[in-house]
C-alpha cells in the first residue's frame, strides 16, 4: 500500500468516527431537548391545577356530581387556537364539547347523539376557525399522511386549491361547515321537525377575515340557511348575531 492510500485511509477512519459521535451528540442533544419540552408541558399542567384547586371550593363542584345539564352541544376543531372561552367564560356545564380535526360531525358522530338525545341540548353549535389545518390539508394531497388521519380527512369535502391562499382558505372553511351542517340536519331530522334542536354553523374568526373584529364568532348557517337576511330573521330573538 502506498503512503497516499494509507493516509486516505486512515484520514476517512476519522472522518466516520468523527461523523458517527457528531450524530450521536445531535441524536443526544434532541432528545435531552425533547425530554425538557415534556417535563415543561407536564410542569404547566400540574401548576395550573394546583392554582385551580386552590381557586374552587369543594361547594363548585357539588352540582357537577349531581350531572349535567349543558346549554349546548359544541363541535369545534381540535386546533390549539380554539377553545371554548371565547364563547363562554364559564363553559363548565354550559356545553357539551366535541372536538376533532376539522370541527367535523361526520368522525364523532356518536358524541354528538349524545349531547342531542341523551342530554337533549337545544342547539347544535358547530365551529369551523381560521386558518384550520385540517381543511386546508383536505384541498391538498394528503396521500402520504397516516392511515389514521387519511381516514378522518376523507369526509373534508372542499375543492382543492391552494392552502396557502387565504381567500380560498376561508372559503374552504365555510364549505366544511355547511358540509358538517347539512349531515347534522339529516341526522336530526324529527328534533328539528318537532322545533326542539337548532343546528347553527359559525367560523371563529381570529384572522378578522370577516371584518367584524378579530375572535368574533360569525353565523354562516342556520339550520341550513346561509344567506345573512334570513340567518338573522331565524335567529330573530337573538341580539347581537354577527353574519357575513
Ligand atoms: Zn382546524
Amino acid at each position: 500500500m502506498n503512503a497516499k492510500i494509507y493516509r486516505a485511509l486512515i484520514l476517512f477512519g476519522f472522518s466516520v468516527v468523527w461523523l458517527h459521535n457528531a450524530l450521536a451528540k445531535g441524536h443526544d442533544n434532541t432528545a435531552a431537548s425533547e425530554q425538557s419540552q415534556i417535563h415543561a408541558a407536564v410542569a404547566h399542567v400540574l401548576k395550573a391545577n394546583k392554582g385551580f384547586v386552590a381557586q374552587h371550593k369543594t361547594s363548585y363542584f357539588l352540582p357537577f356530581i349531581q350531572g349535567q345539564k349543558p346549554k349546548a352541544t359544541v363541535v369545534t376543531c381540535a386546533d390549539s387556537r380554539v377553545h371554548s372561552h371565547a364563547i363562554d367564560p364559564h363553559p363548565d356545564g354550559d356545553l357539551f364539547m366535541v372536538r376533532d380535526i376539522g370541527n367535523q360531525v361526520a368522525t364523532a358522530k356518536g358524541s354528538i347523539e349524545y349531547g342531542v338525545r341523551h342530554l337533549h341540548t337545544p342547539l347544535l353549535l358547530i365551529v369551523g376557525h381560521s386558518m384550520c389545518g385540517a381543511v386546508k390539508a383536505a384541498m391538498s394531497d394528503y396521500s402520504a399522511m397516516e392511515p389514521a388521519i387519511k381516514e378522518d380527512l376523507s369526509t373534508i369535502h372542499v375543492p382543492r386549491g391552494d392552502p396557502d391562499d387565504p381567500i380560498q382558505v376561508k372559503s374552504a372553511v365555510e364549505t366544511n361547515v355547511n358540509q358538517q351542517v347539512d349531515l347534522a340536519l339529516k341526522m336530526f331530522q324529527d328534533e328539528l321537525a318537532q322545533g326542539k334542536l337548532m343546528v347553527i354553523g359559525s367560523v371563529y374568526d381570529f384572522r378578522n377575515d370577516y371584518q367584524k373584529g378579530s375572535g368574533r364568532l360569525v353565523f354562516t348557517n342556520v339550520n341550513g340557511e346561509t344567506e345573512p337576511g334570513k340567518i338573522k330573521q331565524l335567529l330573530s330573538l337573538s341580539k347581537g348575531v354577527t353574519t357575513k
